[in-house]
């Protein structure tokens, strides 16, 4: 075992960062003021292979592993997470396909994001079914011609107002019974010349197959501005059997898999806001002097730097572990997962909020990129689990 990357892990991180310091960057707080959704970056970092890093060697002649993947993530978040959980939310939606279909779902699922810069959104959440998914109501019913219809309200759902495919979890079998299945709704096809400069409404899509898909106006968020949230209403959506992934009724089994493989992504997100409020910390206390001497330099802010950095460190350590139980599909990876996402948030949560107070009131004001740092690192304990569920499986799989 070793900590050195491979060739290809090193020409990926070096690519990301480039474009992180040269794209991202240097318009960040600009472009995140006017909480515009930044699909023309989403398409430069597609066209640089750092979307649908879960697409399969059949569908796209390549495969990239899942470190690759944490890195290219945590790469992408040092420069905004809302840039990187809207092109992370592509896998989540398009990951249970991966896992799940069959070879023909496969090519008419993921086919078109290989071929255009497409976005895609994962629907689990519902109002009144967050942390307890299986509450959810939305419900597929089966007609007496073998097709079935979608009814179900979801919330928060990421990328939304631009997404060309839904990928809905929704009960199956008896409203209100346990049954989950998975189905997937190819809804049209965006791109970029055809998307108003700011979606500030909703879109409604009439389906060619029957029904209608509503999506509500982009969420006002404390955070993560660059990313794009929306309600999404399926009404009387008819799915063939082909939009059913896998088996039918094991859409749950599905979901949990899939945050298996999110989670330490969600870990990458953390991994990289904590390192970039770090950095911006330090700049800043190096150049500012009190008492004579540089913030930096004074021992108990010295101390503070100590500790973020140590934050960084630990949940870079968790997260790559993570990723390697990930990809080696172990029995125990949906511990490391869980650990690598409370640590991760944990580092985000702290060096943003220690990292502001050590820029005092300039921290305070809305341009200086601590301030943003600190509105988009909430959300890291919050989506993709809250961190009392994440404890919820550390515990149940520790007893
Ligand atoms: C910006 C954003 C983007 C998102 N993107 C998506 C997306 O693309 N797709 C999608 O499906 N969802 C998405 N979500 C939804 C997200 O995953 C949920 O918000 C999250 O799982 C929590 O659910 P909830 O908001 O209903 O909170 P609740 O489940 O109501 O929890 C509220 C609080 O109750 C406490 N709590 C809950 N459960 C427990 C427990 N078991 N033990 C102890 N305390 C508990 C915790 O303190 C928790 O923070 C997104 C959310 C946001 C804000």
């Amino acid at each position: 075992m070793n900590f050195i990357l491979a060739e290809e892990q090193l020409m990926y991180v070096e690519t990301v960062q480039r474009f992180v310091r040269e794209k991202i960057l240097p318009q960040v707080l600009s472009l995140e003021a006017g909480h515009r959704f930044p699909r023309a970056l989403i398409e430069e970092a597609w066209g640089l292979g750092f979307l649908n890093l879960c697409i399969p060697r059949e569908v796209k002649d390549f495969e990239i592993d899942i470190i690759s993947t944490a890195l290219i993530v945590r790469e992408l978040s040092y420069g905004d997470t809302g840039i990187s959980t809207s092109a992370m939310c592509n896998d989540l939606a398009n990951a249970v396909i991966a896992q799940n279909g069959s070879d023909e779902q496969k090519r008419a699922f993921l086919g078109p994001f290989v071929e255009a810069p497409l976005i895609a959104s994962f629907c689990l959440t519902e109002p009144g079914a967050g942390s307890d998914n299986g509450a959810m109501t939305s419900f597929i019913r089966k007609r007496d011609d073998g097709k079935y219809v979608l009814n179900g309200d979801k919330c928060f759902i990421t990328n939304a107002s631009y997404a060309s495919q839904f990928t809905v979890f929704c009960k199956v079998g008896k409203p209100g019974g346990v049954m989950m299945a998975c189905v997937v709704i190819p809804a049209e096809s965006i791109l970029n010349a055809e998307i108003r400069p700011q979606a500030t409404g909703g879109r409604e899509i009439i389906l060619r197959e029957g029904g209608m898909i509503m999506t509500g106006k982009p969420e006002d968020k404390l955070g993560q501005r660059l990313s794009n949230t929306a309600t999404v209403t399926f009404e009387d959506v008819v799915i063939d059997e082909t939009q059913i992934i896998g088996n039918r009724r094991l859409g749950f089994k599905y979901a949990m898999d899939v945050l298996d493989y999110a989670r330490p992504m969600v870990a990458a997100i953390g991994v990289g806001l904590a390192r970039r409020a770090l950095d911006v910390t330090l700049e800043y206390t190096k150049e500012r002097k009190q008492f004579g001497e540089r913030i930096c330099d004074l021992p108990v802010a010295r101390d503070t730097l100590v500790a973020m950095w140590k934050k960084v460190e630990l949940a870079d350590l968790a997260l790559m572990k993570a990723a390697w139980k990930v990809q080696e599909k172990t029995e125990d990876r949906s511990l490391f997962a869980s650990l690598a996402k409370n640590t991760a948030a944990d580092a985000a949560l702290f060096c943003t909020t220690q990292g502001l107070h050590l820029h005092g009131g300039y921290g305070f004001m809305a341009e200086y990129e601590i301030s943003k740092l600190a509105r988009d690192a909430h959300i890291i304990d919050i989506y993709e689990g809250v961190r009392e569920v994440q404890d919820m499986i550390i515990g149940r799989e520790l007893v």
